[in-house]
This record gives C-alpha cells, structure tokens and sequence, in this order.
C-alpha cells in the first residue's frame, strides 16, 4: 500500500484542504455532522455584515449581489450538486421544516391512497414530520405510517422497499444515505418502482449532499429537501434546500408566504398569492441572509474543485482507505465495519461497530482525533473530501489502535449519557 504522504501528494483536490479552518491539533472527521467553516465560507459571511453595517435596508437592493435574489442565485450554484435544473431548487428553511413544507404540498390523502411509506431507519426528526400530517389529517399514525424494517438494523434491502409501494401508498419518503450506516439508495430504481405504482417519492439528501452525486432531475425524482451544514460546510443550522421537479411546478405550495410569490409581484403586497412558476414557490419568508452567505463561499469551493464527481472520486478513495487501515490495523479488537462495502452502496463516512463503541469515542477525543457516536454501538468516521487529507486517515486509525492496545477507554465511566 502507499503510504498517506505519497497519497496526498497524487491528491489533485489536496489544494482544498489550505482553505479551510482545521481545528488546531485535532484531526476532524465529523464533517458528516458539522462541516468546517472555510475562508471561503467566512469572507462571504462578513461581506453580508458589513453590507448590513453600512447599507441597512438598502443591502436588499444595493448589495452586491443584491440580497433579494441571493437564495435564488445560490439555489442555481447548487443545482448541480443534485443532478437538477436551477428552478427546480430553492435554497430556503431547514431540513425538517422544508419536509413538512414538502408534505404539506405533496400529502394528499385520499381513499384509497391515504398511507405514507417510509423506514424504521429513517431520521427521527423526518418521522416527527410523517407522523404530524397524518395526524393533522385525522389520520392515525399507527395506521397510516408504514415503515419498511431493516433486516440487520443497518441497512435497507431494495426489494423490501420497492415490495411495500402497494395500492394505499399515496407517498414514500427515504433518506438516499442512511445516517447510521452510511448505505446509499439507488435513487432511480426506487423511483421508477414508486411511480410503477402510482406512489409520489422524495428523498432526504442530508447525508449525500456534497458527498454524493445526485441525478434528481434524470431519476424523476418528485422531491428531495437537505441540510447545507453537513458535507456542504455552510454553518451550523444553515439554510437547507428543497428539490421540486419542474413536472410539479403548476403545483399550490402547501404553505403560502410572500417570498413564494413571482419575484416580479413579490412586493406588490396583493393578498393573492401568485406562486412563482419554479421551485421558489417553496419559500415561505424572508431569507435567512447571515446563515445563507456562507453557502454561497461553499459552493464556490465546490465548482472550483470541478464538482460533485471528483469531490466523491476522492471521498470513495478515503473511506476505501479507512476499511483497509481497519482491516490490516484493528483485527482481533472487536470491530465490524457497518457501512456497505460496495462503493455504488455506500455514502461519505464509515461506520465502525464496538459494544465499547461509546467509551472509545471518548478515548478519541482526547486524543485529538473528532469521531461521531452513534447509539448504541456505532463510531462513525467521516473524511470530508475538501478537507481531510490520507494522513488523517493513518493518523486516526493509528491513535485507534493505540487505544485499543493499551484500553486507555477503560478510564471512562460506563454509564453513557442517555442523550448524545
Ligand atoms: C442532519 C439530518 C437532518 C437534520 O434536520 P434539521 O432540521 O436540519 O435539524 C435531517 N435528516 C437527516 C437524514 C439528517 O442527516
């Protein structure tokens, strides 16, 4: 095998990593919960301060680029990340938030088709979201929500999926990377099975988003919605995103709010809502300017960089990478890789399973190394392509195998905090 340095020096995006804050004296792979901030991402930041500080009101239209059509302009920046044309995304709201906007303007219930389709292994907060539009329906959720099980508690089997669209589906809804393990959908095979039956399909794209490549627009997706502050490095709780194909751009927004509204009416102030013809007819108010700029510095990283498809090039080399270092470095420990080996089956990050599993994240830590927990049982290691470098990668798995060796974890209290 190479060694790291030989490696990052074959690297053609090792460039990247200068632009980014790495947090001194630690080695950060958890960029799957929180990217790191780049300069990029801060200059536009500040650039929309000072704009506020000298401009006031005015920075709406004598910004530059005026604030009014930033999440517009941003939202055709992103597209490409998706697979989808720049009307079909609106760079507005939050995860969950653009999910209930999406369920509001997608769930109609109807006899016979009033069961919402999703996964035992889906996002909690995604569940939450399912669960009220039924229940503001009048529809009971132990009824009316149907979850495909997971027959290892990992991962999903795509026949179990595609066998559970049946006649009552009236709406399915899947995360393309399942947060836990890592496993990738295939996003197009799930939706021509979903439309074979007449069921609508979206996607949560939390976990893939700047990781993965997405081809929403050619899959025939009818929505997908995700957070920027995960592989997209734009901030924590920055704006999300929300993918409407065009075949749905006739359709009312579920929920109405002026910044839905024909830019060319918006400020008309009429008491009818005339919804944009495009995917901003999600919006719902005013745009979330100080936590939208540093998506804008983000994703000028990423068309530098030449996109999604060498960004995921380098992040499959990385996590091919991490599974042979645990293989060779950490057998006889107790591990088991949980995350799809295939490369078409699995996403950004690794995910490795210990009973210790809690303990050991602790250890990392300390150790400078920033791992994520997952309950039970699951560390999840996450390289970044933009920033993480191979050395991280020999680095950290080298620091686990000393923990390991030495069982420096056993130094932590066994009782685990019941929230992490
Ligand atoms: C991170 C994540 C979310 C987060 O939702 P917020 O509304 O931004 O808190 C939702 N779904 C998935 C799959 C995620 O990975």
């Amino acid at each position: 095998m190479r060694s790291p340095a030989a490696l990052d020096r074959a690297d053609p995006l090792a460039r990247f990593r200068a632009e980014f804050h790495l947090p001194p004296g630690k080695i950060y792979l958890d960029g799957n919960s929180l990217g790191l901030l780049s300069q990029r991402a801060e200059t536009h930041l500040n650039r929309i301060v000072n704009e506020w500080r000298t401009l006031g009101i005015e920075g709406w239209t004598d910004a530059n680029p005026p604030w009014v059509g930033l999440s517009e302009s941003i939202a055709a920046n992103l597209a490409p990340l998706v697979g989808a044309l720049p009307a079909e995304v609106a760079v507005t709201g939050s995860t969950t938030g653009n999910l209930h906007q999406l369920l509001a303007t997608f769930f109609t219930p109807d006899s016979p088709r009033n069961v919402i389709l999703a996964d035992e292994l889906n996002f909690p907060s995604d569940i939450h979201a399912l669960k009220s539009h039924l229940t503001q329906r009048g529809l009971d959720p132990a009824k009316h929500l149907r979850l495909v099980r997971s027959r290892d508690g990992l991962t999903l089997q795509i026949d179990d999926l595609a066998a559970a669209f049946t006649d009552d589906v009236q709406l399915a809804m899947f995360s393309a990377v399942q947060f836990k393990s890592g496993q990738l959908l295939d996003l197009a095979a799930l939706t021509r099975a979903a439309h074979k039956r007449g069921v609508m399909i979206g996607f949560d794209c939390s976990h893939s988003i700047g990781a993965v490549p997405h081809e929403l627009s050619n899959d025939g997706v009818d929505f997908a919605f995700w957070c920027s502050y995960k592989y997209l490095n734009a901030g924590p709780g920055a704006v999300g995103g929300i993918y409407l194909n065009q075949r749905h751009h006739a359709r009312a927004p579920g929920l109405a709010g002026w910044w839905g509204v024909r830019r060319d009416q918006r400020f008309a102030m009429s008491l009818d809502h005339a919804p944009s013809p495009d995917a901003s007819a999600l919006q719902i108010g005013t745009p979330h300017l100080l936590s939208l700029a540093p998506l804008q510095g983000s994703l000028e990283l990423f068309a530098e960089a030449g996109g999604i498809v060498p960004l995921r090039q380098k992040s499959l080399e990385l996590t091919d990478y991490l599974m042979t270092l645990v293989e060779s470095e950490l057998t006889g420990f107790g591990f088991t890789l949980a995350n799809p080996h295939l490369a078409h089956e699995r996403g950004g990050h690794i995910a490795l399973r210990h009973p210790e599993a809690w303990r050991i994240c602790q250890a990392l830590k300390i150790a400078g190394v920033v791992p994520d927990f997952r309950t039970p049982d699951l560390i999840r290691l996450a390289p970044a392509p933009l920033y993480t470098s191979f050395a991280d990668c020999a680095a950290a798995i080298a620091k686990l195998r000393e923990i390991m060796h030495a069982k420096t974890y056993e130094i932590f209290s066994e009782t685990r905090a019941a929230v992490t």
